[in-house]
């Protein structure tokens, strides 16, 4: 996952966070109740005290984290909107002709101590969360999203950037103060500059709709998850549960005051955890049945909702000059068209739903196996599929996991790779202040022997983190403000028993490549610009670098290198490998096909026109996987329109093909790299030169054919995932 900063978030307008896994809905925030309170004003003494208050003296202006105290972030934050709210006045009502330097290079510069306090404080909201640091952040989420908007509908400040922009091509600009022309204007009209008075009027009424309908649909959904949770009376049906699992659910029953009772709650998905272990076909049904009929009667009734939303954004797209929200939406994107999206994934259906078939024949053979004589439903899918999975790679963990042990998957594992990639070292910085003791400081230096970044590494889980993988930057990388990048990686590995090494599953080493994939998209950005910098990229973009890096765990040099038993030193047995790396492509049709469909139904919500009418959203979905060809009756969506929070409650509307965009580059590009001798430098050298040093500075597309020589495909995709065999 990627953290965009919170100022080129707030600039923007929005308040959208890329999420890496898609698992959770994406991350909102939530209009806080204003507090009728205000701040007091920083007495001058804890203004001379707060840290975040000026550029930290430390290197690359690491952050001062032995300084900082959680009653300097309010303060800052606060002084930092209006600071920036100034000097965005100041650019507006220049009495001097708009030019891009006093305008667009002049915008950039401004907002630095806004953008050094919400970084800070945003990393830590995620990562040592408490009541102190929540209450902070809900008084400044309306604060920040109001500074955004008196920005982006600044009418004096857009007429400048518009000027700008229609005599660019006469300014003599070089490409990348071109693109940063171009990116600045369009975030402009995308947040609704260009309209007049009455749209203006229109779009305000639409937005305010829109905002209390989605929170509707989060509401209900909330409201429903709890109405919905599965009781059972008698603990013989929860057959298959273990006594931990059944306990909780005993517990789960009590605190919801029905004590001597059991509850199964439903998760987001429409499969649901309990449906891999029951073994109690009635109940697996009552609990299937609880989860895929979600807010389809009574009060919460998200059908509704679901219909006007769409007809909300076709609206909005409308005024805002896109025939649908998917093209206003697509816009920015890599991707470009809506029509791109559809063609990818429609050319992947074949593959996909041939190779769902096939693992429902084995989960059908196995019931019958198992003595059971019906057909396959999407309840049965799950409990069967676990026995076929135990059937065909018996894996246990605890076989796996000695041969990862932490440290040496990192310094061995992840550090070793890119150094033999990129020619980089990484260098412990004990010295430098940290945010907790779990977490490490390293520099990083390049080939050649410069120091290049600071990159934290906070991979323990603990009280008061956010679950999950992530990186985010303290200092992006600038050359107009002659700045180093300062990022983090956070993860949430459990940590061995005291004394004891850490060892490791083998889905966290991937992860942990992942993430520093992310991290190496602002180690090496080389641009002018800060708002260009490293992963301030489309989002169907942003996981292609993170991903990328996952696949390089299992090379056999570098598993050599680090894959070692943490009391022997022995390598792992290649027949433990073996049944890893296979294990990996198990049960990925039902993956990628209820994955497809839901982005497919997406896709299909948010490309109505503005004046198609109200739909009928269960006809409206059915329909729409029909045509897509992905109408499986035992593989549901992952999500039903009526809970599906990523696109129907705003975050990701016609946005959650990106996960797949994104992995669809990496595979293609991971498997460019090895046709090219794969680990060595000059890969990797080209890699960086084309992908990660330039950050937004290019169009995506142009960029990658840089690196590839030419758009990518999706063999490399369906090769990885297990559903078209490799070719020679
Ligand atoms: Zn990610």
């Amino acid at each position: 996952m990627m953290k965009k900063t919170m100022l080129a978030t707030a600039i923007a307008g929005v308040l959208a966070l890329s999420a890496c896994s898609d698992n959770k809905p994406a991350t909102e925030q939530t209009a806080a109740q204003p507090t009728a309170q205000t701040a007091p004003a920083a007495s001058t003494e804890a203004t001379m005290s707060n840290p975040l208050l000026k550029p930290s003296p430390l290197q690359y202006q690491a952050p001062q984290f032995d300084l900082i105290k959680v009653e300097h972030y309010l303060p800052a934050m606060e002084a930092g909107i209006t600071e920036h709210a100034a000097e965005v006045e100041a650019i507006a009502n220049n009495p001097e002709p708009a030019t891009f330097d006093n305008t667009i290079v002049a915008l950039e510069k401004s907002g630095g101590l806004l953008e050094r306090a919400t970084n800070v404080f945003f990393n830590m909201t995620g990562t040592i969360s408490n009541p102190e640091i929540l209450k902070i952040q809900a008084t400044m989420a309306p604060k920040l999203a109001a500074h955004g908007d008196n920005i982006s509908l600044n009418p004096k400040l857009f007429a400048r950037i518009k000027a700008i922009y229609d005599g660019r091509a006469n300014a003599q600009l070089d490409s990348e103060a071109l693109r940063l022309v171009e990116v600045t204007y369009e975030r402009f009209v995308r947040a609704g500059a260009l309209l007049n008075d009455e749209q203006k009027t229109q779009i305000r009424a639409l937005n305010e709709e829109h905002s209390k309908l989605a929170n509707q649909f989060s509401q209900n959904l909330l409201q429903i998850t709890k109405d919905i949770a599965v009781f059972v009376d008698d603990k013989a049906q929860l057959a298959g549960m273990s006594d931990a699992e059944i306990a909780a659910a005993a517990e789960g029953a009590k605190a919801r005051g029905q004590e001597g009772k059991y509850v199964i709650e439903i998760t987001n998905t429409t499969r649901q955890p309990a449906l891999a272990v029951l073994e109690n076909r009635e109940l697996r049904k009552k609990v299937w049945e609880a989860s895929a009929y979600r807010g389809t009667t009574g009060e919460t009734d998200n059908r509704p909702i679901v219909a006007r939303l769409a007809q909300i954004r076709a609206e909005r797209a409308k005024l805002l000059g896109f025939p649908t929200w998917a093209d206003y939406q697509l816009g920015q994107s890599m991707a470009q068209k809506p029509q791109a999206v559809l063609d990818m994934l429609n050319s992947m259906v074949p593959a996909v739903v041939a190779n769902t078939k096939i693992e429902a024949a084995a989960i059908q053979e196995m019931i019958k196996a198992q003595g059971g004589d019906f057909e396959l439903q999407p309840w049965d899918w799950e409990f069967y599929a676990e026995k076929v999975r135990k059937a065909k790679y018996d894996l246990d963990e605890s076989q796996v996991k000695p041969y990862f042990e932490f440290e040496r998957v990192l310094q061995d594992g992840v550090f070793y790779t890119m150094n033999q990639l990129f020619g980089i070292t990484m260098k412990a910085r004990p010295d430098l202040p940290v945010y907790h003791p779990d977490v490490k400081a390293y520099e990083v230096f390049d080939a050649d022997g410069t120091s290049i970044a600071i990159f934290y590494a906070d991979y323990f889980a603990r009280e008061g983190k956010r679950g999950g993988a992530w990186m985010s930057s303290f200092v992006g990388q600038s050359k107009l403000l002659g700045e180093k990048p300062v990022v983090v990686n956070v993860m949430n590995i459990p940590k061995g028993p005291a004394g004891e090494p850490t060892l490791v599953s083998y889905d966290n080493v991937t992860t942990m490549f992942h993430e520093f994939g992310h991290a190496l998209h602002g180690i090496f950005s080389d641009v002018n610009y800060p708002s260009l910098a490293g992963t301030s990229v489309s989002r169907d973009f942003v996981e292609f670098p993170s991903t990328f890096q996952e696949d390089w765990a299992a090379n056999p040099q570098v598993l050599a290198n680090y894959a070692k038993h943490y009391k022997t030193g022995e390598p792992i047995p290649a027949d433990l490998l073996a049944k890893i790396l296979k294990s990996r492509s198990f049960n990925q049709g039902f993956d990628t096909l209820e994955y497809m469909a839901a982005a497919l139904v997406d896709m299909e919500w948010h490309s109505l026109p503005a004046d198609a009418p109200l739909q009928d959203v269960e006809k409206f979905e059915a329909g729409a996987l029909k045509k897509h060809g992905v109408d499986f009756a035992p593989v549901p969506p992952r999500y039903k329109s009526t809970y599906f929070s990523h696109s129907i409650g705003g975050g990701y509307a016609a946005g959650y093909y990106a996960y797949m965009w994104s992995e669809i580059l990496a595979a293609d590009a991971f498997a460019y790299v090895q046709t090219q001798g794969g680990l060595k430098i000059e890969n990797g050298n080209n890699y960086r030169k084309h992908i990660l040093s330039i950050g937004n500075t290019k169009p995506p597309m142009e960029a990658y054919k840089a690196f590839r020589g030419q758009e990518p495909t999706t063999d490399a995709l369906l090769i990885r995932r297990g559903l078209k065999p490799a070719v020679n």
